[in-house]
């Protein structure tokens, strides 16, 4: 089980988690747990380290001092007396470890993505043992982790890491099974690992679901639960459609092509070590018991054709076009390549079989990058004009029951056309799974409501 930060920010929520821990152990099953850092850490440390020029002695102060209040008070107001000692003197060791740090690495006024791993990496290893001695308190047994500690190992992508998995098995198996059969509730940090230096990587910002599918996979668990404060993956955004539902049901594609955008944001690997296992991942509310969530399984019911509509904001569009490009094979990777360089990422895609244009949608936060690569690399030679769209989202309607049925297109765009709204660039890939078009922003819930019509409701 992984419980996320939105979860962990009181020790009202605190006591919310270790309770629903405490339930399903004492009901007969073997469980890890797998801890984010307390609500709004993670940002507080990385906007520290994103100033580290402009820090000095008094803010590296405030800062620990903030983070002190933080986690002692709800050590304070929920571990008994007896074990409190011991859980405070931890979290203040963590802390002078973490000021110390600050403070050399101000004075070089220098910040490496390894350096930045290390500091935020003190998000989750000061929340995770609070939550194994609370779990302590209620006499249980538990033990808690950093991801290097449990042998979760990774290569040097310092932010990004990407897990080695056949190490990271064999070492996670051999640490906590002997502990499972002990009736440990073994207690680990999300989000942080190893690389074969030693040194602490982080695995990508909301990572700590991808570390659970990362030991699921390796203790082949019989089920993942990814906690949090949504209720699943739901036919729609809620906010614009007032009768989305959760969605009980999904496969692991399905659920890839959804979990980026959706109000459960995932990470998006997540799913990956889990993938072509029969371990099920089951997306839980907290603070919602009465709802089942979601699960993502192998063979769902497929049900619907579709199983959901989402937008996608903060996008632009690109559209490059050129004599040049038509007819020389190598062009759109030339492109691309220089994207990519530039650490571009591309989100979709489409051309014309003439090939007189190219199409592409980035981030809206990528958008000057993309153009001054575009501009300097290639305008006036492959590409005679570039035109962008800054005022657009990607509407993508979802399901794997889409495949080999005809008509979903047909009723797709009419529906649109119906409402009088005009599409700007078509994708859909040949598994046939995902259904994107783009269309004016200001279209964008209406477009959402009347497919979440056709092809939900109806
Ligand atoms: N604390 C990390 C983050 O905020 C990992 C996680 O929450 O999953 O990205
Ligand atoms: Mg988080």
């Amino acid at each position: 089980m992984k419980f996320g930060g939105s979860l962990l920010n009181n020790e009202i929520k605190v006591s919310n988690v270790t309770n629903i821990i405490k339930s399903y152990f004492t009901s007969g099953n073997e469980l890890i747990v797998i801890i984010s850092a307390l609500n709004g850490v993670t940002d507080k440390i990385l906007n520290l380290c994103n100033d580290i020029k402009k820090i000095n002695k008094k803010i590296i102060n405030e800062f620990i001092l903030d983070l002190e209040l933080i986690h002692v008070n709800v050590i304070e107001k929920i571990i008994k007396l007896e074990n409190k000692k011991e859980i405070l003197q931890i979290i203040y060791n963590l802390l002078n470890e973490f000021k110390e740090i600050l403070v050399g690495i101000s004075l070089l006024g220098e910040m490496t993505p390894k350096s930045r791993d290390y500091l935020v990496s003190f998000g989750e290893r000061l929340s995770t043992p609070i939550i194994s001695f609370i779990l302590k308190d209620t006499g249980l047994k538990s033990v808690f982790f950093n991801g290097k500690e449990v042998g979760i190992l990774t290569d040097s992508n310092y932010g990004d890491a990407k897990p080695l998995m056949d190490t990271t098995k064999f070492r996670v198996r051999h640490k906590l099974e002997p502990l499972l059969k002990e009736k440990y509730i073994p207690v680990i940090t999300g989000f942080i690992a190893s690389d074969q230096n030693g040194n602490i990587t982080t695995i990508g910002r909301g990572g700590s679901d991808y570390s659970a599918t990362i030991i699921a996979a390796s203790i082949d668990a019989n089920e993942v639960w990814l906690w949090s404060d949504v209720d699943g993956l739901m036919t729609a955004d809620p906010k614009i459609v007032q009768d989305a539902i959760t969605i009980p049901e999904l496969s692991f594609s399905e659920a890839l092509e959804l979990s980026m955008f959706g109000p459960k944001y995932m990470h998006p690997r997540a799913l990956e070590p889990v993938m072509d296992s029969n371990i099920i991942v089951r997306i839980r509310n907290a603070k919602n018991l009465k709802n089942n969530g979601t699960a993502i399984i192998q063979n769902p019911l497929n049900s619907k054709i579709v199983k959901s509509i989402t937008a996608i904001k903060n996008i632009a569009l690109i559209d490059v076009s050129g004599g040049g490009l038509i007819g020389y094979p190598g062009t759109a990777a030339k492109i691309f390549e220089s994207l990519a360089r530039n650490q571009v990422n591309i989100i979709m895609i489409s051309q014309t079989p003439s090939e007189s244009s190219i199409s592409l949608i980035v981030k809206k936060i990528d958008l000057d990058k993309a153009i001054t690569t575009l501009e300097l690399n290639f305008l006036g030679k492959l590409i005679k004009r570039i035109d962008v769209n800054d005022k657009v989202a990607i509407i993508a309607v979802v399901g794997s029951g889409m495949r080999g049925i005809k008509g979903v297109a047909g009723r797709t765009f009419s529906a649109v056309a119906k409402k009088d709204i005009n599409v700007i660039m078509i994708a859909q890939g040949s598994s046939e799974l995902n259904l994107a078009f783009v269309i004016d922003e200001k279209n964008c819930e209406e477009a959402v409501k009347v497919l979440h019509k056709e092809f939900i409701t109806k």
